[in-house]
């Protein structure tokens, strides 16, 4: 059985690290993707877990499988294709330090899952099965992904959803909420950002958006990571805002990923079933997920910042005494 079985996107981000002794820009490749990002931060808190997406059969392939495999991810479900290139996304910096991207995905292996290459018996193994939308924005990997959602429902798993909004992904707006209205349609956690809210509902205050959301799609769990400040968490019958914890931050990069693999670890911890959460259950596992999405910024990167189940405790007890003094 696996934990979490997490299906989309590998890709390379080549992030800028410094100059070359020529003047040029360096660039350092490093593994990306979200539902990647969220199995690691599962497996280094010992859980079982599985990925399910295609890479080329390239060097930079082969590299992502590879670090898959070193964080403990069972990779039997990575697709090699052998006539597209693993997709590659450059991160460039302005003067100010804001942060642009390049995307060279015409199309990128990621893109040309099948549902034909998807095991089955993964999907019908797992405890929570994970998607986001950025596999939804070509085909066959659409179809691969609403496929297999629907498969992991029917053989009675857990859905967490991350819609993952990118825009330029995407042809246009419009086929993107499409798309990331049909993942709502099997998602039982949801985890977005207010502006991905605000994009889904048109609402413009937190407990209104979540409120729609819940409406609109049926979403049993639906959770607004708001950064420094924590999450608003909207269930069936709990809504509450848990402050997020003071940290020294160095990258945010991957602290959604982190708090969601935090939030679904405890979610396991405690069964895994949504019908016998109380209010109590639903903060403790928001608090959780927060503790290891700001651990996650006190480090470079996403996959390297992923803290421990002993850094987690450790953190959320100094913390605690703190609070008590
Ligand atoms: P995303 O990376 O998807 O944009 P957020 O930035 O909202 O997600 O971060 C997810 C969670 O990580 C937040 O809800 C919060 O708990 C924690 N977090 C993010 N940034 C910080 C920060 N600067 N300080 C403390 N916690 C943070």
């Amino acid at each position: 059985m696996w934990d979490v079985v997490g299906l989309g996107e590998v890709l390379i981000d080549f992030t800028p690290a410094g100059w070359s002794d020529n003047g040029n820009v360096l660039f350092e490749r490093n593994p990306g993707g979200a539902p990647a990002n969220v199995l690691t931060a599962l497996s280094r808190l010992g859980r079982k877990t599985a990925f399910i997406g295609k890479v080329g059969q390239d060097q930079f392939g082969r590299f992502l499988a590879d670090c898959l495999g070193q964080n403990g991810i069972e990779t039997s479900g990575v697709v090699f294709s052998s006539d597209t290139s693993t997709t590659l996304a450059f991160v460039h910096l302005n003067e100010e330090g804001e942060r642009s991207f390049s995307f060279y995905r015409n199309p990128g292996a990621d893109t040309e899952l099948m549902s034909s290459e998807v095991n089955p018996e993964m999907l019908r193994n797992a405890r929570i099965f994970h998607f986001g939308s950025i596999s939804m924005t070509h085909e066959p990997a659409a179809t691969a992904t609403l496929e297999a959602c629907r498969q992991a429902r029917e053989y009675g798993a857990l859905i967490s959803f991350d819609p993952n909004l990118r825009p330029a992904l995407w042809t246009d707006e419009r086929s993107a909420k499409e798309a990331i209205a049909k993942g709502l349609g099997y998602a039982d956690i949801v985890k977005l950002s207010f502006e991905e809210m605000q994009f889904l509902t048109s609402a413009n205050e937190l407990e209104e958006g979540a409120a729609r959301l819940h409406e609109q799609y049926g979403t049993p769990v639906i959770l607004v990571t708001l950064g420094e400040r924590g999450c608003y968490f909207h269930s069936s019958d709990y809504s509450a805002f848990v402050p997020a914890y003071k940290v020294h931050t160095v990258d945010t990069t991957g602290a959604g990923d982190a708090f969601l693999g935090g939030f679904l670890n405890k979610l396991l911890e405690k069964g895994g079933r949504l019908a016998s959460l109380s209010e109590e259950d639903y903060v403790e596992m928001v608090r959780y997920g927060n503790a290891v999405g700001a651990l996650a910024t006190t480090k470079k990167g996403a996959i390297p910042a992923m803290p421990s189940q002993e850094e987690i405790c450790e953190f959320m007890n100094e913390e605690l005494s703190r609070y008590m003094e």
